[in-house]
């Protein structure tokens, strides 16, 4: 019988779903940052904070920085900003509208930047986008100093492949640190959540990015995701060491960070 797999509150085969959850991104990319400010009350900008704070990029040596699901570069500019003049960044998507938006807002900080007559805006040339599969890397070995993924794991089929993947691309002595949506540990807020990602998220989609649909897989989405320890596990068995992880927001965000030794 076909591997099937979640997408969402549905049960789909294995070979169909990176195709679903492209649709799903095809369909909200132009409005995908926006969506993000207003159904997470710009919390989410804090959470991507404290992932860079973990990654702690350094202010002079040479440092790469592979960030899987990028999309629209969100977390790639807050590590460009954070580091130091060679700090660089290649932003690898599935999807090529989220990441022409990427690359469009990109372009649109720079020339900004250049207006106003800063140094040629830290954006500039650090931060490379390209189309590409988690599950397959499109990177020799060992190749970056470190790799990110926020908010894209859950969406990826093959969880553990693409975990596979990310440990193959970091040097020795790397770091991976990755940002999910998790479950909510406190009483009370649990109740106020569901009721808020079910009904308040997928109506703010209509309105916002004209699509319900995939907001309502999103919300869905996050309900199957592995719990932290499970996730931890995962990630050890995928190779990392000293894996460890932190909560966030009563439980909501999970920040995950291991290393390759
Ligand atoms: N990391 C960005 C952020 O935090 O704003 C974007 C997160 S968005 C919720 C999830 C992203 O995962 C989408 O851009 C989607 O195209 C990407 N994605 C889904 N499956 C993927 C895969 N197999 N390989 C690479 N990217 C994938």
């Amino acid at each position: 019988m076909a591997e099937s797999v979640h997408f969402g509150a549905r049960t789909v085969p294995l070979t169909e779903k990176q195709e679903l959850v492209n649709d799903v991104f095809h369909s909200v990319a132009r409005r995908y940052d926006v969506m993000n400010d207003l159904m997470s009350l710009g919390l989410h900008r804090a959470w991507k904070d404290a992932l860079v704070t973990a990654l702690d990029p350094p202010k002079r040596a040479p440092f790469s920085v592979l960030d899987i699901a990028g999309g629209t570069g969100d977390v790639a500019l807050r590590v460009v900003a954070a580091g130091g003049p060679q700090t660089r960044v290649v932003v690898c998507d599935i999807n090529a509208e989220m990441v022409a938006v990427g690359r469009e807002r990109v372009e649109k900080r720079t020339r900004r930047t250049r207006s106003l007559g800063e140094r040629a805006g830290k954006a500039t040339g650090a931060i490379t986008f390209m189309e590409g599969n988690a599950e397959a890397l499109p990177f020799a070995d060992r190749s970056f100093d470190a790799a990110t993924v926020a908010f894209g794991i859950r969406n990826v089929p093959r969880i553990e492949q693409a975990l596979a993947e990310v440990f193959r691309v970091v040097r020795i002595g790397g770091k991976f640190l990755c940002l999910e949506f998790s479950a909510v540990d406190v009483p009370g807020l649990d109740r106020l959540y569901d009721l808020y990602s079910f009904n308040v998220i997928p109506a703010l989609g209509r309105v916002v990015a004209g699509d319900a649909d995939s907001y309502r897989y999103l919300v869905e989405s996050i309900r199957r995701f592995p719990r932290p320890e499970a996730f931890a596990a995962m990630m050890r068995s995928a190779g990392f060491a000293r894996v460890s992880h932190k909560l966030m927001t009563g439980g909501i965000v999970a920040l995950h960070c291991g290393w390759r030794l």
